[in-house]
Parts: structure tokens; sequence; C-alpha cells
């Protein structure tokens, strides 16, 4: 990662933002409020302030890594702060689990919203108070009306896109009679659906948001935050800007499909602030292009659909795009912050291939993983001349380009496990691994010479038999006599440590899963996960899902968080050394 803050669009827009002097003079009480609350406060501290805004309704998956490292990221860049705020307005699909589900992700990817003086973790329903009291500033003032038409008719009066939309009947009921109604809607007198709040603004507006959207509908349902004290609730449209401005937010990002609700946040904020609920600087809202990841999908529907349907095992299954499921396949908090950076921020829509991301998670372990042996596909290797009872131990570095990590010690005698795919009986052409007759190196140890193997009943290969050249032990000088071009790695069938290896694959074998309309869960690859029991090297024993090693040759991985322990090692393979998907299709 470089450190100079790489450039885009948004960046831009605040360099020039803050040049242009109209955030200066902005006042902050500690905690968020309307403009009273900070009118006698000191200056703000933090030069910007942005948000991070989940709805806890899922979990995160790498597209909100992509708000996360931009939020956190601006903050950081410009000496500003970044909320962590929960848009809890719905509460019919939220709970507290995905709340500690979120906090617990967006600090495992390295980002802070506390300091020494504010918390900033917020609840929009913390709001619900303040947001009440606006929708009845907007009804005295003008800008707000009840509406008890149907939703049918409601749908009707909208218009279309081509088609202007036509007034309510109710759209002229005077200010008092809209307090009174939407009053009583708070105090519980009507059914569900028998009034909404709507904000009056003009239905023939060619953006259909600012045809009189709706700010309140009445649902009596539970919320997990304010139990059963709200039979109301505020629409996202609403709540949303409110939110920023109650937490003097000067930079509200987010994703293109909100581009023509800005004219709605606008107007809003515009008509609170003549009231006098906010003060300039009012929070500006900016969309940049969301991320799609090839071969995956990133709605929370689907994903939801994936994990309920048991597609996958849960939220944190290592083939999902969620930040659960990619911590536990082990991918890293840096790897995922790099990706990040490496696609940038644009305000286009395009697809990111997933070779990227995993390029990241590469360029991040080269340097951090320790190497280790492991075999995924045993076959016995009996050393016929090698003494009963020796053991020879053997050395390896722990990195190979960084000698200051140490060196491992992984005991030689003769009976081994190599991979089954490093012997043939007969060869074909360039193959310069186990053939009878061939000498290859077993690495770290010594060179030995195939003379043979036996087979079961069926012909499959059971045993491979070679001798050991003596002299020819790694690091020796007499190494040096032997000109091998196979180098095999194996381990002591002695020593080795038995594992389950989980090879994870694409989750789906379409690049765009969902494209032209397509079922998604049509195109989902049957073989996304493969599980094999093999070994590993004796210094593994305690299955450290934190500590990512390269098992050389076959790529990295990381002990599995969950099923992983000490006598029942399972590792899960992060990603393999090189990119081979569009070599195998
Ligand atoms: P989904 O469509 O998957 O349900 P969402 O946008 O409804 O996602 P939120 O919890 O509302 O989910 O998202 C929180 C923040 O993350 C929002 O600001 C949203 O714009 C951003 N975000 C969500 N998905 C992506 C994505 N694929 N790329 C970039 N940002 C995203
Ligand atoms: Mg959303």
């Amino acid at each position: 990662m470089n450190d100079a803050p790489a450039g885009n669009f948004i960046r831009a827009f605040v360099q020039q933002d803050l040049a242009s002097g109209r955030l200066e003079g902005r006042r902050w009480s500690g905690a968020p409020g309307p403009a009273a609350d900070h009118e006698s406060a000191t200056l703000d501290p933090a030069r910007i302030r942005t948000r991070f805004p989940p709805e806890p309704n899922g979990y995160l998956h790498i597209g909100h890594a992509k708000s996360i490292c931009l939020n956190f990221g601006l903050a950081a860049d410009f000496g500003g702060r970044c909320h962590l705020r929960f848009d809890d307005t719905n509460p019919t699909r939220e709970e507290q689990a995905f709340v500690d589900a979120i906090i617990d992700t967006v600090s495992w990817l390295g980002f802070q919203w506390a300091d020494d003086q504010e918390s900033n973790l917020y609840f929009a329903s913390n709001y619900f108070e303040h947001l009440y009291r606006f929708a009845e500033t907007l009804i005295v003032a003008g800008h707000a009306y009840v509406d008890s038409q149907s939703p049918d008719e409601m749908r009707e009066h909208r218009g279309t896109l081509t088609e202007p939309g036509r007034d309510s009947p109710f759209r002229d009921r005077d200010a008092d009679e809209n307090l009174r109604l939407f009053r009583a809607m708070r105090a519980g007198e009507f059914d569900d659906g028998a009034h909404v709040l709507r904000a009056r603004i003009d239905m023939a507006s060619p953006n259909i948001n600012l045809r009189d959207p709706v700010l309140y509908r009445i649902r009596r349902a539970h919320h997990h935050r304010t139990g059963d004290s709200w039979c109301i609730y505020p629409m996202y449209d609403f709540a949303h800007p409110v939110g920023d401005a109650l937490e003097r937010v000067t930079h509200s990002l987010c994703t293109l499909e909100f581009e023509d609700h800005r004219p709605f946040y606008d107007w809003l904020l515009a008509r609170l602030a003549e009231a006098g609920a906010f003060d300039a600087p009012l929070p500006r809202q900016i969309e940049f292009a969301r991320l799609n990841l090839s071969y995956t999908v990133m709605s929370k529907r689907k994903l939801q659909e994936l994990v309920r349907h048991r597609h996958v095992d849960g939220w944190d299954d290592p083939r999902l795009p969620t930040l659960a499921g990619l911590r536990r396949r082990g991918y890293t908090p840096a790897a995922i912050r790099d990706f990040c950076e490496r696609i940038g921020v644009t305000k286009s829509d395009a697809w990111i291939d997933m070779g990227v991301l995993e390029q990241a998670l590469r360029d991040d372990l080269e340097d951090r993983a320790d190497r280790a042996i492991a075999v995924l596909d045993p076959l016995r290797l009996s050393i016929t001349n090698w003494p009963a009872d020796r053991i020879e131990a053997c050395h390896a570095p722990v990195h190979p380009r960084m000698p200051d990590r140490g060196r491992r010690t992984i005991a030689f005698d003769g009976e081994l496990w190599i991979e089954r795919e490093d012997f043939v009986e007969t060869p074909p052409k360039g193959f310069f691994r186990l053939y009878p007759g061939n000498r290859v190196r077993l690495r770290y140890g010594f060179v030995i010479e195939c003379t043979g193997c036996e087979k079961d009943a069926n012909g499959r290969v059971t045993r491979v038999l070679a001798e050991v050249l003596p002299d020819s032990k790694s690091g020796t000088p007499g190494a040096d006599n032997y000109k091998v071009k196979g180098n095999l790695h194996w381990l002591s069938i002695s020593k080795a440590l038995p594992a389950e290896f989980r090879l994870y694959d694409r989750l789906f074998v379409e690049a765009q899963p969902d494209a032209g309309g397509r079922d998604y869960l049509t195109t989902l690859n049957p073989d996304a996960r493969r599980f094999v029991s093999g070994f590993v090297e004796e210094g593994l024993a305690d299955g450290d899902p934190h500590t990512p090693y390269q098992f050389e040759r076959h790529g990295y991985f990381v002990g599995d968080d969950g099923d992983s322990r000490p006598g029942a090692l399972v590792f899960n393979r992060a990603v393999t050394l090189k990119d081979s998907w569009a070599k195998r299709r």
C-alpha cells in the first residue's frame, strides 16, 4: 500500500470543500443533535465527518468493505472522524445479533470510530424522537401532510417515468388537521396502513422521488432497540438525511442508486434548516459505484437465501463473500484494505474480477505466512536402504527470504508420505518427479532413486519404493554431487500430523451469476468446496486459526476458526499460489 492517499473524485470533492472554507466554523457538542445543541459548543475538532451506515439486517460483505474503507479512510486522511451508525429504522428485519457481528467485523478490518472524546457509535433508532419532532415541524410549515389513500390509490396517483403523478385528494388538509392526525397515528389510534405522512413537494416532478415521498408509516412491529414504544416508523429517505445532519456529517457517501434520491435529501435538509432545526453547512450526499465482484453475489437478500436454504453452511461459510466468510477462509484485514485501495472509487459501475481480490491476499501473505509442508493426497514412500530406527533431523527456513525468522526441524526417516501425483509408473514427456529409475531430491533432505512400486488388486499404487543416496543430504558438501530436476515435499509417517484440508473454489461457475435476470442459483458451482485428508508437519500441532501458512506448492492456508483443534486439525485454503481459474475453464 502506498502512503499517499490515492486520488479519486470523492477525495477531490472533499479537498475542494475544505479549500472553499464552506466547512469552517462548524460547531460540535460532542454528540448528535439539532442546531440548538451545537450552537454554543466549541469548534468541531474533526475537519470532516463521514459515516458508515449499515442496516443491521445481515452480515457485511466485501462490498461493504469498500464503503468502510472509503468512509474511514477519508476521515483518517483529512483529519476527520468516521461514525459507525446503524440505520435501524426498519424493525421487521433487524436484529441485535447483526449489530454485534457488524461491530466485530468493522473492528476486525482495523477501523475505529471512538476516540478519547467521542464514542461515534450511533443508532438511527435513537433519533426517533427527533425525527418525530421534525416531521411535526414540516407539517406546521406546510411541507408535509397526512395522506389517507389506500396503497393502491397512492400507487395509481404516483404516475410513471413518462407520466406525471396526480395530487391526492388529501393533499390540501390544513396544518392543524395534519398535526392532529399525525399525533393520532403516533398514539396508535389507527390500523397499520390507514394513513401515511408525506412530504408536500410536487406530484408532477420528473423525479419520482420528489412526488410527495412518504415520510412515516404506521407499522406495529417490535423494534430490537426501542421495543414497542413506536407504532409509526420513519422511512429511510427521511431518516437518513436527518441522521447525517444530527451527527454533523459533512460528506454522506452512498452508492449510485441513491443519485435520484439526492434532490429529496437536499430538499428535506433545506426545509429543516429554514425551520431552524439545522444550520449550515449541511451534509452533502456523494454517490459512488458499488462493488460487483465476479463469480459471486453480493446482495444481502441473495446471501440470506444461500444461507437460509443451506446452499452454504452459514454466514461465515468460507465460500461466501461475507467478511465473516472471508475471515474464516483466511483473508487478512490488510489484504481486504489493499484490495479496496486497488479497485479505487469511481462513478460508473463495473465488475471487478475475483482474481484481483485473490492477488491482494497473495501479496499480503507472501511475506506474512510461515512456510510449512502439507501432503494433501498422501502416498507411502519406503526407503528400503534406510537403517531401521534412524531419524535424521532436516532443516528448512520458516521463510525463504527472511532468514531471521529462523528454521524449522523436520524429521526424516525411512517411511514417508509424498503426494500421490508425484509418482507415475510410466512418465509422460517432461515429468521430472518419481518414476522407476529416476532420481529426485526430497526437499531439505536427501536424494533418492526410485526402484519400483507396489499395487493393490485394482492396480492402484499403494507404496513407492526407493533407495537413498546417503551422502546427498541438503546443506552438506555431498549435496552438490547430485543434479536432479525433481524436488518433492514429504513428511515422515511417524511424525506427521493428520489434518483435514478444505479446498475452496468460485461459488458460481458464471462470472455474473445473475446476469440477464438468470436465476443465480442455477449457476452454483457444485465443486466450490472439497474436503481432503492428509498430513502436516509436526510443528503445526496447535492448529491456531490465526497463523497463516504457505503449504509449499498448495497455497495459503489457515486453521479453521471453529472446527480446528489440537488432535483434529482442519485447514482452510485461503488462496492458491497462482490464479488457475482461467486456465481450467
Ligand atoms: P444490500 O443491497 O447488499 O442489502 P445495502 O446497501 O442495503 O446492501 P446497507 O447495510 O444499507 O446494505 O449498506 C451500508 C453501506 O454500505 C451503504 O452506505 C451502502 O451504500 C454500502 N454498500 C452496500 N453494498 C455495497 C457495495 N456492493 N459496494 C459498495 N458499497 C456498498
Ligand atoms: Mg441499504
